[in-house]
Parts: structure tokens; C-alpha cells; sequence
């Protein structure tokens, strides 16, 4: 779809190499769960991804994948996004880019913008506390639900 898109098996070997470096173990349990967050485009939240983990791995809690995303994200390897926290969306998509959100199906769509990656950040956000990253948001209907 998108060139600067990361392939799925990148996203795993970067994935493995992440866990390695440190000194965790890419279990079978964790890699199953980082593959359901990495293979959609869909910013799958925690449920979604337990769903289909649970397809595979029948033993699973949606207590463990919770923890287990949260543990991603510590390591960079996953970003959450936006509140509120329970319905947080998981992104693996970690190439800057920014989201077109559709209010009717609630897709979370990535696009790419370099003007976007350029923003400056008002002094009055600055204020608030030190930023780290800036993502823009697009609210609005997706090409599928205006049709
Ligand atoms: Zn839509
Ligand atoms: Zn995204």
C-alpha cells in the first residue's frame, strides 16, 4: 500500500531484536501478540488483538495481552494511541506518520506527510511539559463510508 510501509517480517526481526537486546524472551505467547498488533492497519485495540490471539492460543487472558501491550510499548515497539485508555489502539506502525480517523466505522487510517513531520510546536504546548512527539489527527468520514 504505502512505500514507506514496513513489511510484517521486518517488523518481526526488529521485533525479536528489541526482546534480545533486552533480555527478554521472544516467546511464543508474545511474538503471536505482536503479530496480531503489527499485521493490521487497523490499529487493533487490546480486545480485537485477544479475539484473534485467543483463535490460536485458547489459554490466553485478556488480563496478559493488556500487560503484554503495555510491555511493547515500554520497549518503543508498539505506540498506544489516545485516550481513553480503554479502548486505547495499539499501533506498530512506528515510521512517523499521522491518521485519518473515520467517526462512522472508527478506522484509524496512516498517512504520510512530511509537512506534517515538520510542525512546529507552539510555545504554549512546550509550556505544558516536554514533548517528545507531535501526530496529527484528521477527524472526518473515510472514503468507504461517503461512498
Ligand atoms: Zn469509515
Ligand atoms: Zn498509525
Amino acid at each position: 500500500m504505502d512505500i514507506e510501509h514496513q513489511p510484517l517480517q521486518e517488523r518481526i526481526e526488529h521485533f525479536k531484536d528489541v526482546l534480545r537486546r533486552s533480555g527478554l524472551k521472544a516467546t511464543h505467547q508474545r511474538l503471536e501478540i505482536f503479530r496480531e498488533a503489527g499485521k493490521s492497519e487497523e490499529h487493533p485495540d487490546a480486545e480485537a488483538i485477544f479475539k484473534a490471539v485467543r483463535a490460536r492460543i485458547p489459554t490466553i487472558s485478556l488480563d496478559t495481552v493488556y500487560r503484554t501491550l503495555w510491555l511493547f510499548v515500554d520497549l518503543g515497539l508498539l505506540s498506544a494511541l489516545g485516550p481513553p485508555r480503554q479502548r486505547v489502539r495499539f499501533d506498530a506502525n512506528m515510521t512517523p506518520h499521522h491518521h485519518f480517523f473515520c467517526r462512522k466505522c472508527s478506522r484509524m487510517l496512516d498517512f504520510y506527510s512530511t509537512e506534517f513531520d515538520r510542525l512546529i510546536i507552539p510555545m504554549n504546548a512546550k509550556a505544558l511539559g516536554k514533548v517528545e512527539a507531535a501526530q496529527v489527527e484528521i477527524r472526518g468520514l473515510c472514503s468507504r463510508c461517503s461512498a
